[in-house]
């Protein structure tokens, strides 16, 4: 880890700990944080972990899992850093922009945004209702671009910001009973590539991961109804784990990936190759 990077992780992880901070002296007095939204639990949770480790406060959010945050925060302050449990279900917008405000107030302007709360309802075309289409557009897509159009200023200011979405493989190519699902999530790699083009010059960067079938509750009604089927789609013959998806976003929200910007990278065990 290069000095400079060790400087922006410390100086982001004790932005609230002025004691620490006088004690460090590459340590300035810009603060930032991470903001995981659906922390609480499968990809979200691994990744609020490893951005704790590499020296983020993190805020973690849930809409209903309480319990859940709560114990990513304290495995967090365990290790050694630092997060805080934020409820807020992100796709009622006025919920979202409270839950930025508090992020923001409690650990600093949000430097590294991790669009990851995710829902599906699925259904085949013909039969999908407007409420399963509409809950899981605003949940992974319109969500995701409010808080990115939220977080954009303070980013600008700072000259520095990294916005990782995380898409799927089903926004790649095609799954049927998933229109809903699916156009959220293509959506979300056109506003990752649309967004990258828009801020680059500024010392933003803004990618995706699109995971294939990784094992956690998302898809726990998926990997028990034909995993053997899906498992021969995929090179690796096994699913991910919510650690492996967690790497890659680590690795988009570093400063060794700057140059790396509206990338779009799949974690699916070569299910898109
Ligand atoms: P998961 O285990 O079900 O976790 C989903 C997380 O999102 C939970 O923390 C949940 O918390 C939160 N969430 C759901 N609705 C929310 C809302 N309205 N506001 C705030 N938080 C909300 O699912 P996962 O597999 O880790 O999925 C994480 C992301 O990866 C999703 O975007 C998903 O589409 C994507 N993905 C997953 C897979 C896979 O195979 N698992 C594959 C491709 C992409 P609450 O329960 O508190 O709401």
């Amino acid at each position: 880890m290069s000095s400079s990077a060790q400087a922006r992780r410390l100086r982001h992880k004790t932005g609230s700990s002025s004691a620490t901070a006088s004690e460090d002296p590459r340590i300035n007095a810009r603060t930032g944080c991470a903001l995981v939204t659906g922390g609480s639990r499968g990809i979200g949770a691994a990744t609020a972990r490893a951005l704790a480790e590499e020296g983020w406060a993190v805020g973690v959010n849930y809409s209903r899992d309480l319990e859940g945050a709560e114990s990513v925060v304290a495995s967090i302050e365990e290790a050694g850093g630092h997060a805080i449990a934020l409820g807020a279900d992100v796709g009622a917008a006025a919920e979202a922009e409270q839950l930025h405000d508090t992020v923001s107030a409690e650990l600093g302007p949000v430097l590294l945004l991790v669009n990851n709360a995710g829902v599906r309802a699925d259904g085949l075309s013909a039969r999908l209702d407007d409420e399963a289409w509409d809950h899981v557009l605003e949940v992974n897509l319109t969500a995701a671009f409010r808080l990115t159009r939220r977080v954009l200023p303070p980013m600008m200011r700072e000259r520095f910001g990294r916005i990782v979405n995380v898409s799927s493989v089903v926004g790649l190519r095609a799954n049927p009973g998933q229109a809903n699902y699916s156009a959220a999530k293509a959506g979300l790699i056109a506003l990752t590539r649309t967004v990258a083009a828009e801020v680059g010059r500024r010392g933003i960067t803004v990618n995706a991961v699109a995971p294939g079938l990784i094992e956690t509750e998302l898809t726990r009604d998926i990997r028990a109804n034909g995993a053997d089927g899906l498992l021969g789609a995929i090179p690796a013959r096994r699913p991910g784990t919510p650690e492996e998806v967690a790497a890659c976003i680590r690795f988009l929200a570093s400063d060794e990936a700057a140059y790396v910007n509206g990338a779009v990278l799949p974690v699916d065990g070569g299910m898109s190759a």
